[in-house]
């Protein structure tokens, strides 16, 4: 059921609730891939009911950013989503979630701020306010669906980690599922961005992966020293490669590693053209 206002689904929960049904939430922005779908498929099984938003959320992308041109497919997107389950395909428009006038007037927004320590690294460097905006939204739709539980894709390790500081510094009653990264065949980690890559690029963007996977081959053989380990990740780098961050840092508070552990993702940031890919790695298991 393709639903676009807020009322809606209040009353469509509601009613789920009176039956004790319990519900989970995956929040997207749409151009559903197999990533996404794994993220519904666990809803599913987890939870009686599974509603996705499927909403471009003008208030974490900032200027300059590909708001305008991100892929919106919302047709295909409620296809794939009521054929793997979903009860409730959730896509406001900015003006039902904002207000008319205050779609990109942030001024006149109450906003759901995460700690400076949590933002001012890793993508919340280049992307200065993008975690306001991501932790706003999120909270909105937590308030909206009031759903049991809510998945995110590991993918967006900073993301899920902010999410589930947010979760528990406001003590918001409901449990973050993480889940794993889907990957292509080749490796290259799924993303609705992928689509922007040409034929060249689409093959230089598997450096990502390569840099990750060859650090987690190091770290298994017994490097643990995070200088040692990142130098062998610039022999993949070509002229193409424009590297915005690798990064050691703790699961847990996102603090940076110089010895690494067991405990420690390995973040990736690069950028190819006018295309920002981002990866990660936990160097456990
Ligand atoms: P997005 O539509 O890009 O905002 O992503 C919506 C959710 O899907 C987020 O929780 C992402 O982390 C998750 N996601 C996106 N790509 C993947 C992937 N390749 N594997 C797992 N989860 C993903």
């Amino acid at each position: 059921m393709l639903i676009h206002t807020i009322a809606e689904v209040r009353a469509k929960v509601r009613e789920w609730k009176k039956q004790g049904l319990t519900v989970g939430l995956v929040p997207t922005m749409g151009a559903l891939h197999d990533g996404h779908l794994s993220l519904i498929k666990k809803s599913v099984e987890t939870c009686d009911k599974t509603v996705i938003s499927v909403f471009v959320n003008p208030i974490q992308f900032c200027p300059g950013e590909d708001f305008e041109k991100y892929p919106r497919t919302l047709d295909a997107d409620r296809k794939l989503a009521e054929d793997a389950g979903v009860d409730i395909v959730f896509a406001p428009s900015a003006e039902e979630m904002y207000g008319a006038g205050h779609i990109m007037s942030n001024d006149f927004l109450t906003y759901v701020i995460p700690p400076f320590f949590y933002q001012d690294k890793l993508c919340g460097k280049s992307r200065v306010g993008h975690f306001d905006g991501v932790c706003t939204v999120v909270n909105k739709l937590f308030n909206i669906v009031q759903p049991d539980f809510a998945f995110f894709g590991e993918k967006d390790r900073q993301q899920l980690i902010i999410i589930q500081k947010m979760v528990k510094d406001l003590s918001i009653p409901v449990e973050i599922v993480p889940c794993p990264i889907v990957r292509e065949d080749d490796g290259l980690a799924m993303s609705s961005r992928n689509r922007y890559l040409n034929d060249e690029e689409r093959k230089d963007a598997l450096v990502l992966k390569s840099i990750l996977f060859n650090i987690k081959v190091c770290y298994n053989s017994g490097i643990k020293d995070v200088k040692a380990l990142t130098e062998t990740a610039y022999s993949y780098l070509k002229p193409c490669h424009s590297l915005e961050y690798l990064d050691f840092r703790d699961k847990n508070d996102l603090e940076s590693k110089t010895i690494a552990d067991n405990d420690t993702i390995v973040f990736i940031a690069v950028k190819l053209g006018s295309v920002r890919l981002i990866d990660n790695i936990a160097l456990a298991g």
